[in-house]
């Protein structure tokens, strides 16, 4: 069993606390994605998993042992960095075998390790080569054949793919996902890539400022924000949000902001929010939920500033009152900059939070 578990693990650098009390449990097998902008602490987590940074406090786990204070050979991960770190003068086959010679194993198992590897990931043909005659994604290949040889408990992997061209990075998202399945060891994945985090994990971490937002499944983080920050960070084009209020007026509850914006709240979710009521709140509504209503449609006034076609939609960039907003309109809408348009809300998919606090309400 190779699950992972900080307990209350903290970071400091000098004076500086990067990670303030992390409490995480990644379960056997498990894929976790840990994800968040730019100096949230994601590979600084990794890296004390990996015990290439120590702890300042806190206890991590890996199975059953207490590998805190194990130097990283010891606790049996794995770990694939973003510059894949090869050696240039040495073959693929070396590469991925150097771990292996270096701790005295027999040529012949790291002859059999290193032809498994090759064949899981492909590299069977290139293995007399060297790095510098391999495309990237082949290089990050045989960065992975060499973390594979170990057998580790573990994966660790600190954006292994930001260096590879967006076609690339997609299909090496596929190869490590079929990896994961294939192998059925425990993954922990770092990327400041919110799509690569939702379309790899079993479950995602959202991180900021050493702080876990939200750790769900993909869909529950899409669906279910706990907050304006997780709502902000996951989806793309990312969620509108508009600031206002909610009153309560004869038919119900309603959401009104500047720009005459005045949306009916659906009468399930009335209850709920009846405590936010008279209170500032922003509504949140992804572009995507602009186009297709049911019943529960209502409208705003967007002011395009912008058009983007993508094909099988066009997205409208502008503003409604005085907020940023884009909405996904027909492809074949014939709109253009400066027009005025009114967008339908589907209103069973809005979200709320709190002014005050950035917490979800409703
Ligand atoms: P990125 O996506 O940019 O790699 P990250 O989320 O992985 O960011 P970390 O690299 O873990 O973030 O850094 C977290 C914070 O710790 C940052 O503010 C960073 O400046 C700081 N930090 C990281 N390593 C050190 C170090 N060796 N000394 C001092 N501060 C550090």
């Amino acid at each position: 069993m190779s699950q992972v578990r900080l307990d209350q693990v903290t970071k400091s650098f000098g004076s500086v606390e990067v990670i303030p009390p992390l409490d995480l449990a990644i379960a056997d097998k498990e894929f976790v994605v840990l994800v968040g902008p730019s100096g949230c602490g994601k590979t600084t987590t990794l890296r004390m998993i990996a015990g290439l940074e120590q702890t300042t406090s806190g206890e991590i786990r890996i199975g059953e042992r207490d590998v805190t204070t194990l130097r990283p050979g010891l606790r049996n991960c794995s770990m694939v960095f973003q510059n894949y770190a090869l050696y240039p003068h040495m073959t693929v086959a070396e590469n991925i075998g150097y771990g292996m010679k270096v701790r005295g194993t027999p040529k012949q198992d790291i002859d059999a390790a290193v032809a498994n590897a090759a064949r899981i990931l492909n590299l069977g043909a290139y293995l007399k080569r060297k790095p510098n005659a391999l495309s990237g994604g082949q290089r990050q290949r045989v960065a992975i054949g060499r973390a594979i040889v170990r057998q580790p408990d573990v994966f660790l992997f600190d954006e292994p793919l930001s260096n590879l061209d967006a076609k690339l990075r997609i299909e090496m998202r596929t190869e490590i996902k079929l990896l994961h399945r294939r192998l059925k060891t425990t993954i922990v994945y770092v990327t400041h890539d919110q799509v690569e985090a939702m379309t790899m994990a079993d479950r995602v971490v959202v991180m900021n400022q050493g702080r876990i937002e939200q750790a769900a499944d993909p869909i529950t983080l899409y669906e279910s924000p706990k907050n304006l920050f997780v709502a902000a960070f996951i989806g793309s084009p990312s969620m509108n949000f508009i600031e206002g209020q909610l009153v309560q007026n004869a038919g119900g509850i309603a959401f009104q902001a500047e720009g005459g914006v005045d949306i009916s709240v659906p009468t399930q979710r009335a209850e709920r929010l009846s405590v936010a009521v008279g209170q500032s709140v922003v509504l949140g509504i992804r572009p995507e939920h602009t186009m297709v209503g049911d019943s529960n449609v209502s409208t705003v006034s967007l002011h395009v500033a912008d058009i983007e076609p993508l094909g099988p939609y066009t997205l409208a960039i502008g503003k409604v009152g005085a907020a940023a907003f884009t909405a996904q309109i027909h492809a074949s809408s014939r709109v253009g900059p400066d027009d005025r348009i009114s967008v339908p809300i589907d209103t069973q998919k809005m979200h709320f939070f709190l002014k005050s606090t950035g917490d979800t309400v409703g």
